[in-house]
């Protein structure tokens, strides 16, 4: 994802760019399944394709979503619609993974200083010399076809940036050859598996399109994102293990059992419900916090690869999309010391890619609990009032996260201290109107 972005801003600048992908071109058409086909893109993503000029080329293929259409637990209920914002223009967008993939990597190809190679893994990287190692299975750096060795070849660089994801060889690297690199991985109970529901048989929607759509179960819950074609991606995420779990629902009966009582609306819109779930595989959900992200002028880390998060407020590649810009930011700050870029980066980064990462958890439990509740609902209408009557005063965290700008800790540090002020001013308003009633009975008796 960020890989293509970072490749056309730094083209864009001038560099002679070599961007490395471990797998085939998106473009000849390999997909892969069962890895969050579509996403949700929001304003800083928005932003950092906007700087590109391509933002217009991306949406066009992207279904709005205007807010969350919750279905809740129990057969025959109605969905409930919250909208994202007190303005109904406010949206997030569902893309798919290749469609943004291929425009990304469009992008950075219009600059003939940009070159990319796909097929080619990298194994390690020489973080003094600046080199990668990268095996390849690509026809061009094939040997022959007598002999199918990957040929591992070195690529030479003043710098190495990684955008290879949560799981990054680069940072493993780093990891491995410096010893003030602080690391810290951490998984949550839950997996997630993603499955489908196609489109109507005259090719439209089953569900309402300008929506995401959540099914809140407390410790569990299913979402489902729109697609172009008429289809939606859902996402079970459900604990590993434990009573009712992935690795106690096995046997068909148990999986359509546990559908049919947690998500009796969605299961007749899913026909291929029991191959989905036995053909995709059971994803886990990773927190990495690490730093620094550079190593000198040699190295550096970028997106995932700095800063893994769990996907709860659709802004881990939002927030990858946004590292390119600020790192482009300080290269054209520092121009001739990319040492202090890379320091500046860091810096003005990760303090927001922690807090992120906080939000991410909270939202969850969110996602997953507090969307049933009527106290959400009446929490989400007490904010957009407010912001309607405060505006560009009062923001809800959502909105500040989503359709703003505003750094992730400076969102959080502000979030919190409105909920002190209107709930502080909600108790005393509570206590005011409680004396004074006891005091009218009181003159009154
Ligand atoms: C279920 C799920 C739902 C999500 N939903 C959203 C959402 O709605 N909105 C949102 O903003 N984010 C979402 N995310 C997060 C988002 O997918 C990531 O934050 C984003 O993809 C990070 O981009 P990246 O470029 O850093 O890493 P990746 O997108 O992971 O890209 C890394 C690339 O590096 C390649 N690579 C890996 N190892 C090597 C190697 N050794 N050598 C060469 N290449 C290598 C990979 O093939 C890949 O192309 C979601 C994530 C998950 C798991």
């Amino acid at each position: 994802m960020a890989g293509g972005l970072l490749a056309a801003y730094l083209g864009r600048r001038g560099y002679e760019v070599d961007l490395y992908e471990l797998r085939a071109d998106p473009r000849e058409g390999n997909i892969v399944g069962g890895r969050s086909i579509n996403l949700a893109l929001s304003t800083r993503g928005i932003h950092a394709l906007e700087q590109l000029g391509i933002a217009n080329e991306v949406l066009q293929h992207a279904i709005p979503m205007r807010g969350r259409m919750i279905h809740p637990a129990g057969a025959g209920r109605a969905p409930i619609f919250v909208p994202y914002d007190v303005d109904p223009k406010k949206c997030i967008n569902s893309i798919g993974r290749a469609a943004l993939n291929t425009t990304v990597i469009e992008a950075a190809q219009r600059y003939s200083n940009v070159r990319v190679h796909f097929n080619h893994r990298c194994t390690d990287v020489d973080l003094t010399e600046a080199v990668a190692y990268l095996e390849t299975s690509s026809v061009e750096a094939a040997v022959s076809a007598a002999n199918p060795r990957p040929q591992v070849i070195e690529a030479r660089g003043d710098a190495v940036i990684a955008v290879d994801g949560a799981f990054s060889a680069v940072r493993q690297s780093m990891q491995k050859k410096l010893e003030n690199l602080e690391y810290d991985e951490s998984y949550l109970p839950h997996g997630y598996k993603e499955l489908t529901i196609p489109p109507a048989p005259d090719g439209s929607w089953q569900m309402e399109k300008n929506a995401l759509h959540i099914w809140p179960r407390k410790s569990f819950m299913m979402i489902a994102l729109p697609n172009p074609d008429g289809s939606f991606t859902c996402t079970l995420f459900w604990e590993f293990e434990g009573p009712r779990s992935f690795a106690t629902t096995k046997t068909d009966d148990e999986v359509c059992g546990f559908f049919r009582e947690e998500f009796p609306d969605a299961v007749p819109l899913m026909p291929t419900l029991l191959q989905d779930f036995k053909d995709n595989p059971t994803g886990s959900l990773v927190t990495i916090r690490c730093g620094p992200w550079f190593y000198k002028d040699k190295v550096a880390l970028v997106g995932d690869a700095a800063h893994a998060v769990v996907p709860f407020y659709g802004q881990g590649m939002n927030a990858a999309f946004e590292d390119c810009v600020v790192l482009d930011e300080c290269l054209e700050k520092f121009p001739d010391n990319r040492e202090r870029a890379f320091a500046e980066y860091f810096v003005r980064r990760k303090e927001n890619a922690d807090a992120l990462a906080d939000l991410a958890i909270e939202n969850f439990i969110e996602m997953r609990d507090k969307t049933a509740s009527k106290t959400f609902r009446a929490k989400k209408k007490l904010d957009h009032l407010l912001e309607a009557l405060l505006p560009g005063i009062y923001l809800p965290l959502y909105t500040m996260v989503t359709f703003t700008r505003i750094p992730y800790a400076e969102a959080a540090r502000r979030a919190q201290l409105q909920d002190r002020i209107v709930y502080g001013t909600l108790i005393a308003a509570v206590i005011l109107i409680v004396s004074l009633l006891v005091h009218f009975a009181a003159k009154r008796g």
